[in-house]
């Protein structure tokens, strides 16, 4: 694996606290090889693909090629049964070269394979987990609404039973992958009994439409949607055996616990630069480097990415003893969503000029790091999360 070492020292700049020997030799190799392939494929064009607002649709077939779509799910389905820390890298991985390109695998794995796995009967699991897990189809999960994103509850998309059929009307807004998805997630209130219910909804399905949104200023190499049900018809068999809000925000958790490992790549990568240039870069007759400031901020960053790598290693255990509480994954998204925006400001800023251009990474990560700092919950909601947690009084 590459590794940059601090001057003067073996101490490694990629992993400072040696947390990657803490992980088995399997989740090292899943590790490495997402590593090798993100970065000599997609690291060289991201930037463009950002600036252009692009995603290129060939790149969901490289993931499922590569193993990436599903990690935790069992091979009979297509995933690859290795553990959530595995699944926790792969996000580092994809996300130190894009949080886009983290987001179109997390959509895929965690809000659309993850609840039709949970969820879904044998025979539905069969038709879509294969075809998700490869790439060869693409899943997209609509929970946020104009008018409901940290309160979902609020929702107005409805669903009423007719027959042995569902009817779904409503709009989703903020739709990861929804215009290329061919199949999405949906959550509607039941007329009826008025619980949330979840549904498997094939994008082709009449009534069903999808409109990209086309101006952002962040995840620009991502795809992001408005979906409008009008009349969609589906059948029994695609609605998801779970009820209430339990059912979106257990896909959340598995989200964004993803999460808290990706960023720290995001933030990995701005390090990386942000020592490289300032070892380069000459100011009052000597390299950047050499100023105190510059190392104090240096020390700065290299402390979060470590703190943060750990609290994500700590976490995926935790997973894996059946021990990940909803408030443990809110602190662990929170705080390393913060560590990171900090990070990648620092080294936009220590780049001076040339950190506001996309020939460097450092803005560009900056700004999809707002977004990463929003969804899944924004930073506010993972503070009433906790603070319900420590006081037992309910803030929201
Ligand atoms: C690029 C992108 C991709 C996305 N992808 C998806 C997707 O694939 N599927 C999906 O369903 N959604 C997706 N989302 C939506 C995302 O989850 C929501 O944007 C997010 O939950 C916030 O909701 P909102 O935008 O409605 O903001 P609001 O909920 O309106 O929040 C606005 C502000 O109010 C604050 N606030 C909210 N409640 C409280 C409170 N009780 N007390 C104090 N402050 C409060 C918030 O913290 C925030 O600062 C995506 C969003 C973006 C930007």
């Amino acid at each position: 694996m590459t590794t940059t070492t601090a001057k003067g020292s073996a101490l490694s700049l990629t992993d400072f606290y040696d947390v990657e020997s803490l992980y088995s030799s399997e989740e090292r190799l899943i590790q490495s090889s997402v590593r090798e392939y993100v970065r000599s494929e997609i690291l060289p064009h991201v930037g463009e693909w950002w600036q252009e607002g692009f995603f290129p649709p060939e790149l969901a077939r490289s993931f499922g090629e590569l193993g990436a779509l599903g990690v935790t799910l069992p091979e009979r389905y297509g995933g690859a049964g290795a553990s959530y820390s595995a699944y926790g890298l792969v996000c580092r991985e994809i996300e130190y070269v894009d949080s886009g390109m983290r987001s179109f695998v997390s959509v895929q794995s965690s809000l659309v394979m993850f609840p039709i796995h949970a969820y879904a009967t044998e025979e539905v699991k069969l038709e879509w987990l294969p075809r998700l897990a490869s790439g060869e189809a693409v899943g997209c999960f609509g929970l946020t609404e104009p008018d409901a994103g940290s309160d979902p509850g609020a929702m107005r998309t409805r669903c009423r039973k007719v027959g042995d059929e569902w009817v779904i009307n409503g709009v989703k807004r903020w739709i990861t992958s929804g215009s290329r998805a061919d199949v999405a997630v949906v959550w509607a209130r039941d007329e009826g009994s008025g619980k949330v219910l979840g549904f498997v909804v094939p994008t082709a399905t009449e009534g069903f439409q999808a409109v990209d949104i086309k101006t952002k200023a962040s995840m620009r190499a991502s795809v992001t949607s408005e979906l409008y049900l009008d009349d969609v018809v589906v059948p029994e068999r695609y609605r998801l055996q779970v009820e209430g809000l339990r059912g979106p925000l257990s896909c959340l958790n598995q989200a964004r616990f993803g999460i808290a490992f990706g960023v720290m790549g995001a933030a990995q990568a701005c390090f990386d630069e942000a020592v490289a240039y300032v070892s380069d870069r000459p100011a009052f007759g000597e390299p950047l480097a050499a100023k105190q400031i510059v190392q104090e901020r240096l020390a700065d960053m290299l402390s979060e990415i470590t703190k943060g790598s750990l609290l994500a290693y700590r976490l995926g255990r935790l997973k894996e003893e059946g021990k990940d509480h909803p408030a443990r994954v809110s602190l662990a998204k929170r705080d390393n969503c913060r560590s990171a925006l900090s990070v990648a400001r620092a080294a936009r800023d220590l780049l001076g000029g040339n950190g506001i251009t996309t020939e460097y990474a450092a803005i560009r990560h900056m700004l999809n790091l707002e977004t990463v700092a929003t969804y899944e919950g924004t930073d506010t909601v993972h503070t009433l999360v906790l603070g319900r947690e420590i006081t037992g009084h309910n803030a929201f």
